[in-house]
C-alpha cells in the first residue's frame, strides 16, 4: 500500500492533534488527502447557529492545516459518491475516519465502509470522540448502563479504553495541490440578512487553538468554583467547552488527561476536578443513549410518554422562543441562547421545564429549536438532556420534580445580573422583584420603567395552576 495516498475523511473530529484517523495516515508512507465532505444527505443536517461554527471551524483547520504543508479539501455531495470520486482520482488505497453514534450516521457510515471495501479500498474508523465505546461499557450482567451512578463508577474504575493521545503531525504531505476544492464561502453556512450571529464572534473562538485556550483558562482556576459555581449562570464557572466538543475541536481523552495531571499535580482541587469530569462523562452517558435508542431525538424512551397529552399551541412555543414568556429567567436564557448561541445549563433545564411542563409543548419542539440555534448542538447531549428533563428519559428528572422558575431564578442568579445582562428592560428593577415582577409594587415597577405588557410581558401562564395540570396529565399516563 506503501505511496499511494491515504484519505481522511473529518467530520465532527475538527482537529489535527489526538485524531486517531489521521494518526493512522500519517502512519503510512504515502500522501494523505484531507477531506470535509458538505454532506447532501446527511442524517441530520446541522442547524443554523451551527453551521456558523463549522464555517469558522474549517477556516481555523484549513489555516493549520497550510501551515503544515498541506490543504485541506472542501467537497458538497453524498459522502458515497465523493469518496469514491476522490479515490478514483488520487488512486487512494485507504479511507479513514473517526466514528459517529447516531442510527441514522452509523447506516451511512457502514454502507460507505462496505462500497469502499468492494472497490478495494482499505476503509477503517476509529474512536476519536468518547472515553469509552458505547458497546464496551457494560454493567456486571453484560447489558448497557441506563443509570448514570454506576456508568460512572465503572468508567472512573476502567480509566481510558484507549493509551495515550495522538500528537499532531509535524508536517503533512497533501499532495492535494492539484485536486478541486469547493470555496469555503460557498457553502453559505454563514447568516447574512440580518446577520443574527453578529455577537457570536465577541463569545467565541471557534477552532483547536481556541478549544485548548478555553481548557487552559479553565484549569488555571475558574474549575476550582466548579462545584457550586457551576450551577450560577450571572457567573463563569464552567469550562464553555461544549461547542468545541461538539466539533471534536479537542478530544474528552485530551480533556480526562489533562484534568487528571492537574488534581494529581495539585493545581487545581481534586474534588472541583473529579466534579468536571462526571459532567464529561454525562457526555459519555448521553452517547451511550444515543447509541442504544434509535429514535432518540423523536421518541421518548420511557415507552408510556408516547400517551402524554401535549397541547397544540404555537403562540406558546414562539413566546418561549422569542424569550418572551413574562418568566424572567426563562427569557434571559432564551435571549443568551438567541444571542451567544449557547445556554447556562442550569437555565437550560429551566427553560426546558417550562416548555414541557408549564406550557405543554412536545419536548421535541424544544430540541429542535435547540438543534437550530445552539452553537454546541449535539446529537447525543441535546436529545438525552431534553428527554431527562421531560422526564421520559433514562435515569431522568422525576416527572413530578417541576422547576419553580421563580425559586430556582432567586436561588441560582441571587442579584438578577443574568436576567439584567439579557434583559435590559429590567435592569433598574430591584433585585427583590426581579424574579417576579409582576408581584411588584406599581410605584416599584414605575420608577424602574417598565410598564408590564408592554416593556416586558405580563406572565403568559400562571406557574402553580400549570404545575397542578402537569402532575394530573403525568398521573394518567402512570394509571394507564
Ligand atoms: P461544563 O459544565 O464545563 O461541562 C463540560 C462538558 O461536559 C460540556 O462541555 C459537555 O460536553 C459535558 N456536559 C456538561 N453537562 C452535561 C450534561 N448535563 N449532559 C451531557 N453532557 C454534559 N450539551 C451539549 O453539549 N449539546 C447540547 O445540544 C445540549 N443540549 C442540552 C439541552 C438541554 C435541555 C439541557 C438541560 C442540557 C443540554 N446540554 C447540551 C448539556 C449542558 O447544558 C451543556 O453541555 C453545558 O451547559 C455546556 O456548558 P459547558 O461546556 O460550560 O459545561
Amino acid at each position: 500500500m506503501s505511496n499511494s495516498p491515504s484519505i481522511v475523511w473529518f467530520r465532527n473530529d475538527v482537529r489535527i492533534h489526538d485524531n486517531p484517523a489521521l494518526a493512522a495516515a500519517c502512519a503510512e508512507d504515502g500522501p494523505i488527502i484531507l477531506v470535509y465532505i458538505l454532506e447532501t444527505n446527511a442524517a441530520r443536517p446541522k442547524g443554523a447557529a451551527s453551521n456558523w461554527w463549522l464555517h469558522h471551524s474549517l477556516e481555523q483547520l484549513a489555516a493549520v492545516v497550510d501551515r503544515k504543508g498541506g490543504r485541506l479539501l472542501l467537497r458538497t455531495g453524498d459522502a458515497k459518491s465523493v469518496l469514491q470520486e476522490l479515490c478514483a482520482e488520487t488512486k487512494a488505497k485507504a479511507v479513514y475516519w473517526n466514528r459517529r453514534y447516531d442510527a441514522g450516521e452509523r447506516e451511512i457510515d457502514a454502507t460507505i465502509k462496505t462500497s469502499l471495501k468492494n472497490a478495494g479500498v482499505d476503509a477503517q474508523s476509529f474512536n476519536g470522540s468518547l472515553l469509552i465505546e458505547p458497546w464496551e461499557a457494560k454493567t456486571g450482567s453484560g447489558v448497557f448502563y441506563r443509570v448514570f451512578s454506576p456508568f460512572w463508577k465503572n468508567l472512573k474504575k476502567i480509566g481510558l479504553s484507549r493509551d495515550g493521545v495522538h500528537d499532531a503531525p509535524g508536517s503533512l504531505n497533501t499532495g492535494a495541490n492539484d485536486l478541486y476544492s469547493d470555496d469555503l464561502r460557498d457553502w453559505r453556512l454563514l447568516p447574512s440578512n440580518p446577520n443574527w450571529a453578529a455577537a457570536f464572534s465577541e463569545t467565541w473562538r471557534p477552532g483547536e487553538a481556541g478549544a485548548n485556550e478555553r481548557l487552559d483558562h479553565f484549569l488555571s482556576g475558574p474549575v476550582n468554583d466548579y462545584g457550586d459555581g457551576r450551577n450560577r449562570p450571572d457567573c463563569e464557572f464552567t469550562s464553555r467547552l461544549s461547542p468545541h466538543l461538539a466539533f471534536g475541536e479537542i478530544s474528552p481523552n485530551e480533556i480526562w488527561r489533562r484534568t487528571h495531571y492537574a488534581i494529581d499535580n495539585g493545581s487545581i482541587d481534586p474534588k472541583a476536578g473529579d466534579k468536571f469530569l462526571s459532567e464529561i462523562a454525562w457526555r459519555e452517558f448521553s452517547y451511550n443513549l444515543l447509541y442504544h435508542y434509535a429514535d432518540i431525538s423523536s421518541k421518548p424512551i420511557k415507552p408510556e410518554f408516547e400517551a402524554f397529552e401535549w397541547d397544540d399551541n404555537p403562540s406558546f412555543l414562539t413566546a418561549w422562543q422569542k424569550g418572551e414568556t413574562g418568566y424572567p429567567i426563562v427569557d434571559a436564557g432564551m435571549r443568551q441562547l438567541w444571542k451567544t448561541g449557547w445556554m447556562h445549563n442550569r437555565v437550560r433545564m429551566i427553560a426546558a421545564s417550562f416548555l414541557t411542563k408549564d406550557l405543554f409543548v412536545p419536548w421535541q419542539d424544544g430540541e429542535a429549536w435547540f438543534w437550530d440555534t445552539l452553537v454546541d448542538a449535539d446529537p447525543a447531549n441535546n436529545s438525552a438532556s431534553w428527554q431527562w428533563v421531560a422526564g421520559c428519559g433514562a435515569d431522568a428528572a422525576p416527572y413530578f420534580r417541576i422547576f419553580n422558575p421563580v425559586t430556582q431564578g432567586e436561588r441560582y442568579d441571587p442579584d438578577g445580573a443574568y436576567i439584567r445582562e439579557y434583559i435590559p428592560a429590567l435592569k433598574n428593577l430591584p433585585s427583590k422583584h426581579i424574579h417576579a415582577p409582576w408581584l411588584a409594587p406599581e410605584d416599584v415597577l414605575s420608577d424602574a420603567g417598565i410598564t408590564l405588557g408592554e416593556t416586558y410581558p405580563e406572565p403568559i401562564v400562571d406557574h402553580k395552576r400549570m404545575r397542578e395540570i402537569a402532575l394530573e396529565r403525568y398521573q394518567a399516563i402512570k394509571d394507564n
